[in-house]
C-alpha cells in the first residue's frame, strides 16, 4: 500500500472522528495531519451544564494533542488557504500537502451581522456567552427574558428551546418574581427539519412551561438602551435580558477556495460527502446537504447542522478514504440517520431522531420526555471523551 497524507481541517466533532477512523483503518503506512486553530476539541453538547454549574468549562474540553498518542499529527494553527489544484493548504506560513483532504471546518458566529445584536444580546453558543448568560441569571432582576433566533441556518436547532427551558427553570425559582420567558424566531415552527408533529410537540411543551412562543418575526432593529427589538411590521418585544442564536457563516477560508455555494456553504454529494474534486470530502456543519424529501408547506429542507450528522457523515468519508488507498471500492454511504436530545432544564430530556432521507419526507419522532433520556445524555458525553481523545 503506498504511503499517502490525509489532511483534516478542524478538530471538531467531525474531524477528530474523521481522523481517529482513517489513522486506525491505515496505520502507520500513512499520515494523518489534524489542523485546528485551538489547542482544545470543545464539546459544545456539554455548554448549557455550565450554565447550571454542573459543569465547568475545563471539564467540557480536552487538548487536540493527546491524538498524537494515537499517532494523529495535531497542528495548532489557523488555515489560511486551501488549494485544490496543488493538493496543498497553508497553516500561517507553513504549506502542506495532501492526497486526501477532509473539510469540517463548521459553521462561525456572526454577531455583527445584525446591528446592535452584540451590545444588547448574550451570544449562547460561545464559552464566554455561556459564563455571562450563568453570571446574569444568577443577578437578574428583570420580567422579560427573551431567546431570540434571528436567522436561519444555524446549529443545533434544538439548542434554542433548550437553552429557554433551562432560564424558564432557573427563574422560576426567584420567589415572587413576575418572570416571562419568550422564544421569537424567524421559523414557523421549532425545528422544522423534524416535521411538523415533532414542532408541535415543543410547541406543547413550551406552553406547559409559560413560555411564549413567537413565530416568524424577522428583527428589523435592536435598541440596547430602550432593551427593545422591533420586529419587521413594527411588533415590539422588550428584553430585560436577551440571548440569542447568532447569524451563522462559513470560515473564509472555504470561500476563498471556491468550494462553497452562494451562501457560503460547502455542497457535496449527500452519500458520500464528496465535494466537486473526488479527493475532497466535507462534513458537518459547513456543508449544505438539501434534502429531496419535503414537509408542508413546501421548502427546501437541508440536513441539519448538529455534531450526530457530523459524526455519521465523518465515518462514511473515513470508510471511503480508507477503501481508495488501499485500493478497493468505496461502497459505504451516508443514510442521512440522526437525532438530538432536547433537555428541559428540569433534569429531564426528549429525545428526537429519525431518517432524514426517507421519501416522500423524512421520518423522525420525538419520546415523551424523561430522566432516562437526560441520564443517557451525561453518558454519551463520557463516551465521547474516551472513543475520540
Ligand atoms: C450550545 C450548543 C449545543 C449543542 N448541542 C448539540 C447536541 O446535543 N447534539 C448535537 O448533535 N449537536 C449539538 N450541537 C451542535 C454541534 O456542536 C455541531 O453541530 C458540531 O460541533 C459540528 O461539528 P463540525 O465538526 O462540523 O464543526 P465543529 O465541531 O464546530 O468544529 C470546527 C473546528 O474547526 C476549527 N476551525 C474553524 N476555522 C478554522 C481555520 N480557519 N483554521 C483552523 N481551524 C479552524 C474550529 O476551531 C473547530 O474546532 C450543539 C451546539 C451548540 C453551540
Amino acid at each position: 500500500m503506498e504511503q499517502k497524507t490525509v489532511c483534516i481541517l478542524g478538530g471538531g466533532i467531525g474531524g477528530v472522528v474523521a481522523a481517529n477512523l482513517i489513522k486506525k483503518g491505515l496505520g502507520n503506512n500513512s499520515r494523518v495531519i489534524l489542523i485546528d486553530k485551538n489547542s482544545d476539541h470543545i464539546f459544545a453538547p456539554s455548554f448549557l451544564w455550565i450554565v447550571d454549574g454542573k459543569r465547568e468549562p475545563e471539564q467540557i474540553k480536552r487538548p487536540l494533542k493527546r491524538l498524537e498518542r494515537k499517532g494523529i499529527e495535531f497542528v495548532r494553527g489557523e488555515v489560511t488557504k486551501i488549494s485544490p489544484g496543488d493538493n496543498a493548504i497553508m497553516v500561517g506560513d507553513q504549506t502542506i500537502k495532501y492526497d486526501y483532504l477532509v473539510v469540517a471546518l463548521g459553521a462561525e458566529s456572526n454577531m455583527g451581522a445584525i446591528d446592535n445584536l452584540d451590545d444588547a444580546a448574550i451570544n449562547f453558543y460561545s464559552l464566554d456567552g455561556i459564563l455571562r448568560l450563568k453570571k446574569e441569571l444568577q443577578k437578574f432582576k428583570g420580567e422579560d427574558v427573551v431567546v431570540l433566533i434571528p436567522s436561519t441556518p444555524y446549529k443545533c436547532p434544538a439548542a434554542p428551546y433548550e437553552v429557554a427551558f433551562l432560564v424558564e427553570a432557573r427563574l422560576r425559582e426567584k420567589a415572587g418574581a413576575k418572570i416571562n420567558t419568550h422564544v421569537c424566531t424567524v421559523e414557523g415552527l421549532p425545528m422544522p427539519g423534524a416535521g411538523p408533529e415533532v414542532g408541535q410537540m415543543i410547541k406543547g411543551l413550551l406552553a406547559n412551561r409559560g413560555i411564549n412562543f413567537k413565530p416568524t418575526v424577522e428583527v428589523d432593529s435592536i435598541d440596547p438602551k430602550l432593551k427593545t427589538i422591533t420586529f419587521k411590521g413594527g411588533e415590539r418585544q422588550r428584553a430585560d435580558l436577551l440571548i440569542t442564536v447568532p447569524p451563522h457563516k462559513s470560515p473564509d477560508v472555504v470561500k476563498e477556495a471556491g468550494l462553497t455555494n452562494e451562501a457560503g456553504w460547502i455542497p457535496v454529494d449527500k452519500k458520500t460527502l464528496e465535494t466537486k474534486f473526488r479527493n475532497i470530502f466535507a462534513v458537518g456543519d459547513i456543508t449544505a446537504i438539501k434534502l429531496e424529501g419535503r414537509y408542508k408547506p413546501e421548502k427546501q429542507l437541508m440536513v441539519p447542522k448538529a455534531g450526530v450528522f457530523a459524526h455519521g457523515e465523518a465515518e462514511v468519508v473515513a470508510a471511503n478514504i480508507i477503501a481508495d488507498i488501499k485500493g478497493v471500492t468505496r461502497t459505504l454511504k451516508f443514510n442521512g440517520e440522526g437525532s438530538c436530545f432536547l433537555e428541559l432544564g428540569d433534569g429531564t430530556a426528549g429525545f428526537a431522531g429519525g431518517r432524514f432521507y426517507e421519501m416522500p419526507r423524512p421520518i423522525v419522532e420525538m419520546k415523551k420526555p424523561s430522566r432516562l433520556q437526560a441520564l443517557k445524555k451525561v453518558a454519551f458525553e463520557k463516551y465521547w471523551f474516551w472513543r475520540w481523545l
